[in-house]
Formats: C-alpha cells, structure tokens, sequence
C-alpha cells in the first residue's frame, strides 16, 4: 500500500523511529480504562494487573542493539488520543465512541473504536487506521517508523484482534501492548514452562507436532551430541536457572517488556524488507497467535542477520564482507551489553537470560 519509502544513502533516510505511547487526552479519559483487561478473564493474582508503563527509550536501546549501526530515537511528535467529533463523547459509560481521534503535531487522524468479539477489554481500535496515521507523520529522514499503543487492537472485521502490523514498503508499523499483558496468560492458554528457549524441548516438539498427525522420530547421534553444548544449550541452562531476586510485579514487567521487544524487532524486521522466515527459529518466523508467539526466538537465523547485515553495512553505509563480519560481531557484544543492563535494571527474563548465554557461546565459536 503507499509507495515504497525508497531510502538509500543520498536520500538520507538513516533513522529508526519508535513512537512514544499515545497521551490520553483528558476530553477522552474513559480510554484509560479501555487498556486493563477485563478482570473476569484475568489471572487470580492481582500483582499481575499492576504492570507498570513502558517506556520508548529502552525499546529504542535495544533496536539500537539489534539493528547495530542504525540511528535509533523515539519520534520527537508527541502522540495523543483526542475526540474525533462530538460522537466521540459516549453519552453513557457503557457507550463506545464510533471514532476517537489521534493527535500528531498540527494533524489528527480518525480511529475507529469497536468492541473486541471475545471482551478480554472494553474496546479496541483499528489498526489500519493508525497505520494511516503512522504514514502521514514519517518523517524525512525515517528509516522507517514503529509506533507503540497500549489499547488492543483490530484489522479487519473477522478477527478477535491484532497484535501488530508492518508495511514493509511503506515502512511503518505498529505493535499494540494490550494482548502481550502476563495478566491474559491463563485466559490465552500460555504454557510458561515453553516459552523460548524452552519452547526446543523435544518432547514438547514432538506433542504439538502429534496434532498433525507427525510421527517423532527418537533423536540421531549428532543430535544428542548437539544438544550437549554450543548456543542453544547455553540459552536453555541460562533460562532454567532462574532469578529468584525479581518479585511478582518486577517479574510480570520483565516478561512484558521481553515479549514486546521481541515483536518490535519482528515488525521493523519486515521494514527491512524481510518476509517471515522459513529456514530456521528465527525471529523473523512468521506465528499465528500468542501460543506460537511466546515460542519465537529473539535472535536472527544466519540468512535473516546477513539480509540486515546487507542492507545496514552494504545498502547504507557501502561496506563489503569484511565490515559485514565485522558488524556481525559488534552486534552480537551489543545485544550482550543490552541483555546486561536490564539484569541491573530489574528487567531480566528467560528470554534475556537464554539470549546472553546464546550470544556469549556463539562469539566464542566466530573467533
Ligand atoms: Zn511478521
Ligand atoms: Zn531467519
């Protein structure tokens, strides 16, 4: 849709935006509640509900990690949900407005406001139309554009809803917070015990692939002589060790936060021009739903880092394979810096805990 953000060097299209969560303006404050899920489905545990606010900044450090070589910033408009037109005001409290507004600089853009089939929140808003919003505020020298938005959201009338959404060609995405809440976990069926790297577990392979009729196969020498050590071990001794030191809402966060920041990376992926991968567990794998989302790695197979190894080091900047290797390591020391700071944070996860050590034994294995 759009034509093609065509960026190149001389264009000066160098620049990786992460919008800012939308304000909610006080003209439509009934919206605040719209982003907490709907306490009947939710987990019992009400330390779940309190997960804090996230912020842009630590998703622009870890784009910065992941994207190695990317200018990365938060988009400098502020962003605010606003009214539309007077419809915008429900007369009730139980009354949705067919359209509330999303404010960007001078402009605004209408969104429309359903609710969700399943009720897990009181209204979600559709994500084509902040896609168009999305497109009018790009600016000059953006890469490309991801906004954040903490309400659930919808594509088209036959879905429940959608978590997120790129335009590779016009370069602009959106990934919505809401559905990634822990606090949905047990209403989603999110199995916690395989979610990535736990998610390599053979047997539990070997049950989800029993549903379509695959028989498994008992693991090859090489197999089992693999799996005793190199990257993915180290990710799975990582995660299982755990950390203790996080309490129930330090740790809802962190999960939180792992989950988005995964998806954040996916969506600016096809911004690059990649496609769902094929090959490998990827982060560029393509999932239907949270189940299979929790499943997906934070790193990028060797066909999908070398395709944003191209297009950073070969595209924008003009280097060849020597600085394209070069750039592979710098990324992967980069990546391990970031994993680092969020256990200083409070901010440590499974997922980040497995990403260092799969970082740390795959450096050993390029020197
Ligand atoms: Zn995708
Ligand atoms: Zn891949």
């Amino acid at each position: 849709m759009g034509l093609r953000n065509d960026v190149s060097a001389t264009h000066g299209r160098d620049t990786l935006y992460i919008g800012q969560v939308p304000e909610t303006g006080k003209e439509v404050a009934f919206m605040s509640h719209w982003t907490t899920p709907l306490t009947e489905l939710v987990a019992e545990d009400p330390d779940h509900l309190r997960v804090s606010r996230l912020d842009a900044d630590l998703f622009v450090d870890y784009m910065k990690a992941f994207y190695h070589g990317m200018n990365v910033d938060v988009l400098p408009a502020p962003l605010a949900w606003t009214t539309w037109d007077k419809t915008s005001q429900p007369r009730r409290k139980a009354n949705l407005p067919k359209h509330i507004g999303l404010a960007h600089g001078t402009q605004c853009t209408q969104i429309r406001v359903r609710i969700p089939p399943d009720g897990a929140f009181a209204a979600q808003l559709n994500l084509n139309d902040i896609i168009d919003a999305a497109m009018e505020m790009l600016p000059s020298n953006a890469y490309a554009l991801l906004l954040l938005v903490d309400h659930d959201m919808y594509e088209s009338d036959d879905d429940d809803f959608c978590c997120g959404r790129a335009y590779g060609g016009s370069r602009v995405a959106v990934v919505q917070t809401a559905r990634y809440n822990p606090a949905l976990d047990v209403h989603e069926g999110i199995d916690h015990s395989h979610m990535w790297p736990l998610s390599h577990c053979k047997v539990f392979v070997d049950r989800l692939c029993a549903v379509e009729e695959v028989v498994p196969k008992p693991p090859t020498k090489q197999q089992i002589a693999a799996s005793r050590n190199g990257p993915m071990r180290a990710a799975l001794d990582a995660a299982v060790a755990g950390n203790g030191s996080l309490n129930a809402e330090q740790g809802a966060s962190a999960l939180w936060f792992s989950r988005l920041a995964r998806t954040v990376s996916h969506e600016l992926g096809h911004c690059f021009g990649m496609a769902h991968c094929v090959y490998y567990a990827c982060n560029m794998q393509g999932t239907a739903g949270m189940k299979e989302d929790v499943r997906q790695p934070p790193y990028l197979c060797p066909v999908c880092e070398a395709k944003v190894g191209h297009a950073i080091i070969g595209e924008l900047k003009g280097g060849g394979k020597g600085e394209k290797q070069v750039w592979m390591r710098e990324r992967c020391v980069a990546l391990q810096s970031f994993c680092a700071r969020l256990r200083g944070l409070g901010m440590e996860a499974a997922m980040w805990r497995g990403l260092e050590a799969w970082l740390a034994t795959r450096l050993e294995r390029v020197e």
